[in-house]
């Protein structure tokens, strides 16, 4: 008698009834068999019967046929085909995608010329939808590229996969989808649910380890470049033999771009009506700086913040209608405002940037410039050791000290220093520098006599504003020093983007704050507006 004869005799006499007689039956009878042992239940303890094993076995029977069986059923066919050396070898199956891994990796090294085992990966990425979301029609999945997905522990190669639709000029990938024509991203709540997110380049990004980040940055305040060393750290004692050539420079340069999409699409959908965003394309891309260009990553965030932040500040200081009352019993009663100076980041020195956002009512709000002063020896092997000398000589200041913007603006205006005009500036950005010191005659004390001689400007941190119940409702990065009418500014900006302010207040400088609001109000440094009169009738 041939094997099959034998297969095909067991799996008859397991089977008394021909309508319950499969071969998917008997095969999922002998590898649950294998993977659920009668031993697990036999001897006691734990507390469950063999018969409670076999109803578990006749239930995933039911999942997988779709026939009931009953239990006695069950212990038959289980009984027969166990009883069979020949039927276990032939039903037993057991391939996933780490058994063809290793395979591959096998034949890799016996066929070190195949194409095949050398680009071939198991881990197949394919489109989130595949039925184009416009018109209906059922798109060809076809291969896209190679990639690599990072896990928190592991780097996987992968395929990737994608489907277009030609007539809408839409193509479905992998977390996205790609419109042809505008060049741009698209992310809808669909594509979001992924559960590897990529949008260009070869790294991909496992669910799991842009969640980790997440967690990293909030509690252990993690930043890109910290937690990409450790990443690789991991992979590099996992792993010795690694082949993939993932360094931590690329992947915290990567993991900033796509996590930066990835949680503010979260955010926008957690906290608005949207239900897709669309991105630039190469807002993905791995840097913020290209050729000393803003990247249109940092131009798209750039151009949005106020929107961002509108729906941050509405979303949070209406929380108590969106959740309920918080468990605290005073949900959004009282807003505390506090500046912390441990968040105190490198700036550029130049100092006349203004915000007009409340000119109206405070006039134009000196803010000093936010963005970071040039690096050394990055992109700026051009500034020869002669030149640097001539700074030293004629500006003083150093043009490091500057961001790539303000660096030649510094350098027009030393030369614009004597005419008429701009000294007329000067003076009144002076006198608005005077008054805002004199404002805030509590924070002198706070700066250090060395820090005024520091070469390198530094921001002086970030104030915060954040209800009873904990929650932060606006934010400011303050670049010069906080007083009034920063406050003001601050508080200003939350209200004409939408926030909802409680009528208490607590500040540490309330006081002066009081004192500012009591005797500027309605005079040309606090002008009564709608906004200003909401402030007045905060306590
Ligand atoms: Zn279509
Ligand atoms: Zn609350
Ligand atoms: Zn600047």
């Amino acid at each position: 008698m041939s094997i099959a004869e034998i297969v095909s005799q067991r799996v008859q006499q397991a089977f008394p009834d021909e309508n319950k007689r499969t071969l998917k039956a008997a095969t999922v009878i002998v590898n649950v068999g294998r993977l659920i042992p009668p031993s697990y239940v036999y001897p006691l303890p734990p507390l469950c019967t063999s018969e409670e094993r076999l109803h578990f076995i006749s239930f995933i029977l039911k999942k997988e046929t779709g026939i009931d069986y009953s239990v006695d059923e069950v212990l038959v066919a289980h009984n027969v085909l166990m009883g069979s050396e020949n039927v276990q070898q032939q039903l037993n199956f057991d391939f996933n995608i780490g058994t063809i891994q290793h395979y591959l990796d096998e034949y890799k090294l016996e066929q070190p010329r195949s194409t095949f085992a050398r680009s071939f990966s198991p881990l197949l990425l394919f489109p989130h939808r595949i039925v184009c979301n416009i018109c209906d029609a059922q798109l060809k999945t076809i291969f896209q590229s190679y990639g690599q997905v990072v896990y928190c522990t592991k780097v996987q190669s992968c395929l990737l996969y994608k489907a277009d639709c030609h007539v809408c000029r839409r193509s479905y990938r992998v977390s996205s989808v790609y419109l042809m024509d505008q060049k741009q991203t698209l992310v809808t709540a669909e594509s979001q649910m992924s559960d590897f997110i990529h949008f260009s380049g070869s790294i991909v990004f496992s669910k799991e380890i842009l969640i980790s980040f997440s967690s990293q940055l909030i509690d252990d305040y993690a930043t890109f470049e910290g937690f990409a060393s450790a990443t690789i750290k991991v992979f590099n004692r996992l792993h010795p033999n690694r082949t993939d050539h993932i360094n931590a420079d690329g992947l915290a340069r990567n993991l900033e771009a796509v996590w930066l999409y990835y949680e503010l699409t979260n955010f926008i959908f957690m906290t608005s009506k949207a239900k897709d965003i669309r991105f630039p394309y190469a807002m993905s891309e791995g840097r913020t700086r290209i050729k000393s260009q803003q990247s249109l990553r940092a131009i798209f965030i750039e151009r949005n913040l106020n929107w961002i932040y509108h729906i941050f500040t509405t979303f949070w200081s209406n929380h108590e209608n969106v959740f309920g009352s918080c468990k605290c019993g005073n949900c959004s009663k009282v807003m505390v405002i506090d500046g912390h100076q441990k968040p105190r980041r490198m700036v550029c020195r130049y100092d006349n940037v203004t915000s007009i956002m409340n000119a109206a009512e405070l006039g134009p709000i000196n803010k000093g410039c936010p963005y970071m002063p040039r690096r050394k020896n990055s992109e700026n092997q051009e500034l020869s050791g002669a030149r640097n000398r001539l700074y030293e000589l004629f500006y003083l200041d150093h043009p490091y000290y500057f961001c790539d913007y303000h660096q030649s603006k510094h350098a027009e205006e030393l030369s614009l220093e004597t005419k008429m005009s701009d000294n007329e500036l000067q003076q009144y950005l002076g006198y608005l520098r005077e008054l805002d010191r004199k404002e805030s005659q509590c924070n002198v004390g706070r700066n250090d006599m060395d820090e005024r001689f520091e070469s390198k400007k530094r921001s002086m941190g970030f104030i915060a504003s954040f209800l009873n119940c904990g929650i932060i409702i606006g934010f400011s990065d303050s670049v010069n020093h906080e007083g009034p009418r920063k406050i003001t500014d601050h508080l200003l900006t939350m209200l004409k983007l939408g926030a909802k302010l409680p009528s208490l207040l607590v500040y540490d400088a309330a006081c002066q704050l009081y004192k500012f609001w009591r005797y500027r109000f309605g005079t040309e440094h606090m002008q009564k507006t709608q906004f200003s009169q909401q402030l007045m009738e905060i306590y």
